[in-house]
């Protein structure tokens, strides 16, 4: 099964793609965790990617196309993937389009995470993620059981540099400028599918199985 989430900053992409790929037994494929890997390791694509990142823009498209088909190359996605925060502009989906043509292959569904904007600052805001097994928390919609510490494996939690009001706020904007169009695009494709991300966490994979099938 080849997935892609869609869905703005802060909708719960990162949060259900936990529970997909752990149900469909599928790589997770998140540029956005692909950067801040490489930021971590201080590569020259991680220094190239940091200031568009700290300022909230979008890393050109010709960097991230470059990551994602090399990813795409791995083994592991010889049976499926889930793409998370890829695409996010129409150039980057006309290349995966392409992409997969030449393989012969096709996307089975395009998930579109709903969230009203009002909420997207606040989770994003809130958001903390275990510097060892990424998973992700929220301070009051989703606490660890200790604060600070992973419930899932003892890691220390952190704040994203780029999870403050400001950056947020302009992640979302460029978000509705150069991602929403991505909405008709799959639309017009017969690939999208709406999700209400508004639901309680468990609900919206509930719902997400009932699209993807047991
Ligand atoms: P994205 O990957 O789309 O940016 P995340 O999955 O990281 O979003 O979620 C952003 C924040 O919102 C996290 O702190 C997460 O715990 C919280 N969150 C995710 N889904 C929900 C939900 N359905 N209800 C409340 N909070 C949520
Ligand atoms: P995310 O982890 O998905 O919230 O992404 C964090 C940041 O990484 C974004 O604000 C962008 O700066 C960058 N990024 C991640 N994915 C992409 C992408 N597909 N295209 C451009 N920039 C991206």
């Amino acid at each position: 099964m080849k997935l892609v989430l869609l869905g703005p900053p802060g909708a719960g992409k990162g949060t259900q793609a936990a529970s997909i790929v752990e149900k469909y037994n599928l790589p997770h494929i998140s540029t956005g965790d692909i950067f801040r890997k490489n930021l971590k390791e201080g590569t020259e694509l991680g220094l190239k990617a940091k200031s568009f990142m700290d300022r909230g823009e979008l890393v050109p498209d010709s960097l991230v196309v470059e990551i994602v088909v090399d990813r795409l190359s791995e083994g592991d996605t010889a049976n499926g993937y889930l793409l998370d925060g890829f695409p996010r502009t129409v150039v980057q989906a006309e290349y995966l389009n392409d992409f997969l043509e030449k393989n012969d292959d096709h996307l089975d569904y395009v998930l579109n995470i709903k969230v009203d904007p009002n909420v997207l600052v606040e989770r994003a805001v809130g958001r903390r993620i275990c510097k060892d097994c990424g998973a992700t928390y929220h301070v009051d919609f989703n606490p660890s059981q200790v604060e600070g510490v992973c419930d899932k494996c003892g890691g220390e939690l952190y704040q994203r540099s780029d999870d403050n009001e400001e950056t947020v706020t302009n992640r979302i904007k460029v978000y509705t400028d150069e991602t929403s169009p991505l909405i008709e695009y799959y639309n017009d494709k017969k690939l999208l599918v709406d999700i209400n991300g508004q639901k309680d966490i468990s609900d919206v994979f509930t719902d997400i199985v009932d699209i993807l099938g047991e």
